[in-house]
């Protein structure tokens, strides 16, 4: 048997998942819940406001952001997929 395992791509976690297309990497509530507040005080263009969030804060948002919305191809666990579905349901169903 030299069969090598499968890695979870977002937490390194051994997977016999397949293949399949997901974000580069998991919902997380706290930055959802920053770029929430972003919007609220900022509205839709809050990634302009550097000056105001901060650009340390900003930067690590908005890179953040990018690995959400970028898909590629890996092995999520089941895991991760059913934290991501928690954090999604909360967050995105409103939109
Ligand atoms: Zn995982």
């Amino acid at each position: 048997m030299s069969e090598i395992k499968n890695k979870c791509q977002w937490c390194e976690n051994e997977s016999d998942m397949p293949y399949t297309y997901h974000a580069m990497g998991p919902l997380q509530e706290k930055y959802e819940l920053l770029m929430q507040g972003f919007e609220k005080k900022y509205g839709s263009k809050w990634y302009d406001k550097g000056a105001e969030i901060g650009k340390e804060l900003l930067d690590d948002v908005l890179f953040y952001d990018q690995i959400v919305n970028t898909v590629g191809r890996g092995i999520v666990c089941v895991d991760c997929l059913d934290k991501d579905d928690k954090v999604y349901t909360k967050f995105k169903n409103n939109e």
